[in-house]
């Protein structure tokens, strides 16, 4: 049965519903979805995705972390994309990372749930497009752009869940938390979402 939370989230759930008998099979959703405690640039992993800005040149935060341990060539590629929209999202090398893709999106500055929801969904579209089966994010937004720990989580976790659901190619989503007020957000949220994690 469907987790009390989205019961009361009806109207975001029915867009993504293929019929009124969809149901969440929660046991292999909540198996995709790992949390993790450290410094994103350091996961051996298919893709990261880099809470970027509309420049892709590089800036601080995460991004300042990615650009810095990819090394300078990753700032010419991202030359040549032309910049990246708030919600759009954007593939490049991982160059002297060890995962093999970067994905770039650009969070909302402040409180837009539908603009943050755009980041997670385009950037695990952009991953599957790339035959990328694992990917981890940061908590993208909640830095220097000021968006609220707690409620960028709940759209975060809510949508990676509502678009695996659908879109089986990724086999494993891991939020990648910096801050261990993040990790006690996401814990908390797990178990109230997959309460067998
Ligand atoms: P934004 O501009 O989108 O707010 P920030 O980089 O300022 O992006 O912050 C986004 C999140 O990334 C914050 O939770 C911050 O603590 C976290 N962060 C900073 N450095 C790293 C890193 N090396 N790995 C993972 N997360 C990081």
């Amino acid at each position: 049965t469907w987790p009390e939370y989205w019961q009361t989230n009806k109207d975001n759930i029915d867009k993504y519903k293929k019929s009124e008998n969809d149901k969440f099979d929660m046991s292999s959703l909540a198996n995709k979805i790992s949390i993790w405690e450290g410094d994103i640039t350091t996961l051996e992993i298919d893709a990261i995705v880099n809470a970027a800005n509309e420049s892709l040149l590089g800036g601080g935060g995460v991004d300042g972390a990615i650009h810095r341990a990819a090394g300078p060539y990753l700032r010419k590629e991202c030359a040549t994309l032309k910049g990246c929209q708030v919600g759009e999202a954007k593939i490049t090398g991982g160059y002297k990372l060890p995962a093999k893709y970067i994905i770039h999106t650009v969070g909302p500055r402040g409180e837009k749930p539908d603009k943050l929801r755009d980041c997670y969904i385009n950037s695990l579209e952009l991953a599957e497009n790339n035959e990328i089966k694992t990917i981890a994010f940061p908590c993208i937004s909640t830095g220097v752009y000021g968006y609220p720990q707690q409620a960028a989580a709940e759209v975060a976790l809510r949508h990676v869940l509502l678009h695996l659901e659908h879109h089986p190619k990724i086999s494993r989503v891991i939020f990648c938390l910096f801050l261990s007020t993040d990790k006690e957000i996401y814990e908390k949220l797990l178990q109230k979402y997959c309460p067998q994690k």
